[in-house]
């Protein structure tokens, strides 16, 4: 009775986890490549250079890199390029690119390190250490990912590492304005077979593209002296009554559904009067393009409903238009790429699956270099450079010796897709 009892049970508990088993993707991790004695060679120098990476990590972070300004630190990287024997080019964008050829036959892999931050070259980025932990605004997002990428490069070099393909390291300008210097290397190069970037969550992996739509709707109107004002139309009604329609816009919430933020009203600047022009700005995200699109659409049509109604001008200035990569089911095919699953691996592997709280192995979004990747269908996925929290504020920090497990992951990914796929494990190794 009690046997079959447990029997029934086991049964139970059996189907249950069939019922709850994840999906498998294909992998090409192997974790014979981490007794390759190059690939062991190069785990124990990332380790005994840790300090030094740390040490440049702190240099980068207290250099100025507001978003367009980065050529502090992009000549910084130009330097460290041309250090490893590379021949380090700056596009018109500002973004720091360097080859390190491979001997042929094998898939390009480019690495996209992000060097510009959000923070105005004044703010005070001296990075103060207590125990672990380093505080500084942009320490985490994205300059231990820029020290990784750098790390990666000299250990390659001092272990010899032989690539089919040709990797590519590129330092990226304007991430925070739009991915603007991803989206133009992108838009000017050969594309790439894989796309790496380190940033986001640390052990996670994100392959999707979280479209991001930047919009100001700008009312304008002649004005007119206060005591001249009854009755005349004003920017401020149709200000207060657009935005009052768009927050009664239904829609799906996400991660498959969008996100409105109405984030700045500006205008105005006097007591005594209509004003002429006053603006109120639209962040509207989501993964699914259909749905972006049309909610974008759709606000437009509202606001200018709200202007005609309100006898006002409107003029519409789009910021910025980050392209959505897909909703999950959209990109199963992207999840099934082994770039995402072998990720998830190496992840598993050194121990920092899905290392920060909340987060996920493999997420279909992301708000990163990547995206413009994920769009043009490249096999694109970005990684996490630190476990790190506060991300755009002042208060942001990052556990420094996160930054090792990070940077191994980058290496341990990148060098198993040198060779190519199906060759993994079979490079000739130069001692
Ligand atoms: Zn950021």
């Amino acid at each position: 009775m009690r046997l079959r009892l447990l029997a029934a049970a086991s049964l139970l508990l059996a189907s249950r986890l069939a019922a709850q088993a994840p999906a498998q993707y294909p992998t090409s991790w192997d974790p014979k490549l981490a007794d390759r004695a190059d690939i062991k060679a190069a785990m124990s120098l990332l380790e005994k250079n840790f300090p030094k990476q740390i040490d440049e990590w702190i240099a980068l972070t207290e250099m100025p890199a507001k978003s367009g300004q980065e050529t502090k630190r992009g000549a910084y990287v130009k330097t460290v390029f041309e250090k490893e024997g590379l021949k380090p080019t700056i596009d018109s964008i500002g973004n720091v690119i360097a080859v390190r050829k491979g001997t042929g036959g094998g898939p390009t892999i480019a690495i996209m390190a992000h060097i510009d931050v959000v923070f105005p070259n004044e703010t005070n980025k001296k990075v103060r250490r207590s125990g672990d932990t380093l505080f500084a605004p942009g320490v985490g997002d994205n300059t231990a990912s820029v020290g990784n990428m750098l790390a990666t490069l000299r250990t390659m070099n001092a272990t010899k590492f032989v690539s089919k393909g040709d990797i590519i390291f590129i330092a990226t300008t304007q991430e925070e304005v739009g991915l603007k210097g991803a989206e133009y290397w992108l838009a000017h190069n050969k594309a790439p077979d894989l796309l790496i970037v380190p940033d986001g969550a640390y052990g996670s992996v994100a392959y999707g593209a979280l479209g991001i739509y930047w919009t100001r709707y700008v009312f304008t109107s002649p004005g007119a002296h206060t005591l001249a004002s009854r009755g005349r139309p004003t920017p401020v009604r149709a200000v207060a009554e657009a935005i009052d329609r768009l927050y009664q816009l239904q829609f799906p919430a996400l991660p498959d559904g969008a996100v409105m933020n109405i984030g700045q009203i500006h205008g105005g600047n006097i007591f005594n009067a209509v004003p002429q022009e006053l603006y109120f700005t639209v962040d509207l995200r989501s993964s699914d393009p259909v749905l972006l699109d049309s909610l974008d659409r759709t606000i437009t049509r509202v606001t200018k409903e709200v202007a005609d109604k309100q006898k006002v001008g409107l003029r519409v200035e789009v910021e910025q238009k980050n392209q959505a990569g897909g909703t999950a089911k959209m990109l199963e095919g992207a999840r099934a790429h082994p770039i995402v699953q072998t990720a998830v691996d190496i992840n598993r592997f050194l121990g920092m699956s899905a290392g920060m709280p909340g987060a996920q192995e493999a997420v279909a979004t992301g708000a990163t270099d990547a995206n413009p990747g994920v769009v043009r269908k490249i096999p694109a996925i970005a990684i996490g450079g630190s476990k790190a929290s506060g991300a755009h504020q002042l208060s942001e920090y990052a556990l420094a010796s996160s930054a090792l497990p990070s940077t191994k992951l980058l290496y341990l990914l990148t060098a198993t897709f040198a060779d190519g796929v199906k060759t993994v494990g079979s490079s000739k190794v130069v001692p």
